[in-house]
């Protein structure tokens, strides 16, 4: 059971891994395989630079090495795979600040909410005190969605009936230091990189959080549907050049995504992947492990 998420994890790799992984079946190290490789990896969401990359070591690695075995070919991809994914690697710091001030942000349907409470869930199993902000002030439907959901776990939520997401944020802000909590969770609206007077309210939640508490937001991370492909990159370019991320959520990797993606991103930019959410369930949340997920990938 504790390993459940682990086979998720790697069912819904499994297209992807089996297209790589064809490549190295009854085949020769010869040019095609290079060939093979390179389209499996483009197919994967790798993208180019980083599918250049994995190439160039590939090459490198069967000449100087004389390698005559496709498996051995498949375990230097592995390696590079987890070369490129290891600087993703870092773990959200809950005791850093108290209170521990999070803003979340993400397109519609990324995962956001969902991932609010399974990080919720994960922060309260460790022993934590939270305070969800309902900053999603365009839905009232979100506000409900949060407000029931925190009943039902036994967390405060601050939420305004009409208004602005950043006086909600600093409201959540002030009750926390008062009450002594450890941790806020600021949910905001889902926008599109190209709304641009959403993402100027995003800016202003962010100055009106450390108005609130000097040094808050502590994290601004960027929940991101793992199955969106290169699209995934400019998302993240969009968000972190207006607010400037400092984690991400990548989501549905037990689904939909095909992976490569990840590797994409870590060649673009390397923001950490604090979480990977691995299905619908308010456990279905994994801190991120390179090596893990490329073995999901290809093993
Ligand atoms: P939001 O609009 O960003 O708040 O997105 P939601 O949290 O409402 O999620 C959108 C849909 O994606 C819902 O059906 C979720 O159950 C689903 N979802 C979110 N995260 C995951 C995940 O890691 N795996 C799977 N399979 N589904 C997810």
């Amino acid at each position: 059971q504790q390993r459940g998420w682990f086979s998720r994890l790697r069912a819904g790799l499994a297209k992807t891994g089996t297209s790589i992984k064809h490549v190295f079946v009854s085949h020769k190290v010869d040019e095609a395989l290079f060939e093979q490789l390179e389209d499996a990896l483009l197919l994967a969401d790798v993208g180019v630079p980083a599918t250049l990359r994995i190439l160039n070591a590939v090459r490198e690695r069967v000449k100087k090495e004389r390698i005559e075995d496709a498996q051995q070919v498949k375990q230097v991809v592995k390696d590079e795979l987890i070369a490129i994914l290891e600087p993703l690697e870092k773990e959200l710091d809950v005791s850093a600040h108290k209170p521990l001030v999070l803003m979340v942000a993400g397109v519609n349907g990324a995962g956001k909410t969902t991932s609010i409470g399974k990080l919720t869930h994960h922060l309260q199993a460790s022993g934590r005190s939270i305070v969800l902000a309902a900053g999603d002030t365009f839905r009232a439907a979100a506000r409900e969605q949060l407000a029931v959901w925190g009943e039902r776990n036994g967390v405060t939520v601050i939420a305004q009936e009409s208004g602005d997401p950043a006086a909600v944020v600093f409201d959540a802000i002030a009750s926390a230091q008062a009450k002594h909590i450890d941790v806020v969770i600021a949910d905001t609206a889902g926008r599109l990189p190209t709304q641009l007077h959403l993402m100027d309210e995003l800016k202003k939640v962010k100055r009106v959080a450390n108005k609130a508490l000097d040094g808050a937001p502590h994290e601004i991370i960027l929940v991101l549907d793992g199955s969106m492909g290169q699209n995934a990159l400019m998302q993240v370019k969009a968000f972190d050049e207006a607010v400037g991320l400092t984690g991400l959520i990548v989501t549905k990797l037990d689904g939909s995504a095909k992976g490569g993606v990840l590797a994409a991103l870590a060649v673009d930019r390397v923001i950490p992947v604090y979480f990977i959410g691995v299905g619908e369930g308010v456990h279905d949340l994994q801190t991120f492990d390179a090596r893990e997920f490329v073995d999901a990938l290809l093993d």
